[in-house]
């Protein structure tokens, strides 16, 4: 018997549960993820994508040859573009310029047409891309707008196929769904199943702050001064989807873009799973929860995508220092302990030895030349050997005839990663000033030091 898939679709489900080792050493009690960036579009959208599709076909809303229109963020657009390929649709989405450009480049890939709209604007101005999804939709002939938020394929399909999944996995022994939440497809679907085997498993929405879906769920009102734009990726609305039934999810926990962000990487890093954004805010809502969790627990978390999506984002130090997510190490961090240290200088008339003897009595390999608290080039330890081997006599010279290229000077608030660029193999040190206009030195050796701190 020969196993072999037919299609890409597949392969779509059956993902596995992994525990959670090290991350959740704390825990009281077994906690694991359903790994859904194991579906072939990466991510747990594969699923609903593809229910979206067959629901639509068999209600005659997409039509041999058709076009698929959606508002993506790029999940469901993947899924959606698998379909698309193997049924032989055309596909345009429409997303946000806050989505990873990484995303729209890949939805590009599989052949679908991307179109980028504001974030920052309200669903009903005609620039949101809820707005332009749809027009484009009334537009395109043979058009069928998919509309993830409100079409109940979406949770039908977690009802169908992430629910008893987890329900079999776990042999019936979870105790608490953890999900973020979004349109609410994944979280409902999911909840409706398993609390139809078990009323008592507990469903805690995550979700991030900017959005008001908290404030729905505690209140049951739309307060729109609860909305402002937030960073994190793929969770959080500023409206509520009818995927949402509110009678599944027993608590909803907020996180903040910092703490979501830190925590993905923590899970790359101690778990080898490498996720995206909102796996990571799952996770620190879990955290925030940990004390009600009890010793028999068995806590499953849906963590909904992978991380290579967000290269260039939470997985990149220097967006995340920009963000504040990420401590900035400065100069200032480099020589803050030595700030009230005079610079060791040489004045341009003293000799070669002069200079020979300042670098042994203070251990020191580069020296700045100055004159009237001007950089007039500098000396360094490797030059001074090249030179004084081949011609022993320029001891009693003066330095002038082996002063070297002034360092760059920098501020003190410059990052350390931008000095990677200016300290290198002919130069091997940088001037920083500091906020007297002090002169410091930091060398190759100062910033390898500070790195491994
Ligand atoms: N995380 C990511 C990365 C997603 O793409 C989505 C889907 N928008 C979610 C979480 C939330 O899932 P849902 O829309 O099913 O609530």
């Amino acid at each position: 018997m020969m196993n072999i898939k037919n299609n890409v679709l597949e392969t779509i489900g059956n993902t596995p549960i992994i525990r959670l080792n090290k991350i959740a050493k704390d825990f009281p009690c077994n906690v694991v993820a359903k790994v859904d960036y194991f579906n072939p579009g990466n991510s747990v959208k594969d699923r609903m994508a593809l229910k979206m599709v067959e629901v639509a076909e068999q209600e005659g809303r997409l039509k041999p040859g058709g076009t698929i229109i959606e508002g993506t963020s790029g999940n469901t657009g993947m899924g959606l573009a698998l379909a698309a390929c193997v049924k032989g649709y055309k596909c345009i989405f429409v997303t946000t310029d806050k989505q990873s450009k990484e995303k729209a480049d890949i939805l590009k890939a599989v052949g679908a047409e991307v179109i980028v709209c504001p974030t920052n604007v309200l669903p009903e101005d005609p620039k949101s891309y809820y707005s332009v999804a749809k027009r484009l939709s009334q537009e395109i002939p043979n058009a069928c707008y998919m509309n993830q938020y409100d079409n109940l394929a979406n949770r039908q399909a977690h009802y169908e196929s992430t629910g008893p999944e987890i329900w079999e996995q776990t042999d019936g022994q979870i105790t608490h769904l953890v999900c973020t939440a979004g349109t609410g497809g994944t979280i409902t679907g999911t909840a409706m199943f398993l609390k139809e085997k078990n009323p008592n498993i507990q469903v805690w929405a995550i979700d991030v702050y900017g959005s008001l879906l908290t404030h729905y769920y505690q209140t049951g009102k739309i307060d729109m001064s609860y909305v402002h734009p937030y960073i994190s990726e793929g969770f959080g609305e500023d409206f509520v989807p009818k995927n949402y039934d509110m009678r599944y999810i027993d608590h909803f926990e907020q996180v903040t873009d910092k703490e979501g962000a830190i925590m993905a990487r923590r899970i790359a890093k101690e778990e080898g799973l490498f996720c995206g954004y909102s796996a990571g805010s799952c996770f620190q809502g879990l955290v925030q929860l940990k004390n009600r969790l009890k010793k028999n627990d068995l806590v499953v978390c849906i963590f909904h995508d992978h991380g290579s999506r967000y290269v260039g984002k939470i997985y990149n130090d220097q967006w995340m220092m920009e963000r504040g997510f990420l401590e900035v190490k400065t100069c200032k961090d480099i020589i803050n302990g030595r700030i009230h240290k005079k610079l060791i200088t040489v004045a341009p008339q003293q000799t070669v030895a002069a200079v020979v003897a300042l670098m042994e009595k203070y251990d020191i390999e580069h020296i700045p030349v100055m004159a009237d608290n001007q950089m007039k080039g500098a000396v360094s330890e490797g030059g001074l050997f090249i030179k004084m081997f081949s011609n022993p006599e320029i001891k009693a010279q003066t330095i002038a005839t082996i002063i070297e290229p002034s360092y760059p000077v920098v501020d003190i608030a410059t990052p350390i990663e931008k000095l990677g660029a200016l300290i290198n193999k002919t130069n091997g040190a940088v001037l920083v000033t500091d906020e007297k206009g002090d002169y410091h030195i930091i060398t190759k050796y100062d910033i390898l030091q500070s790195l491994g701190r």
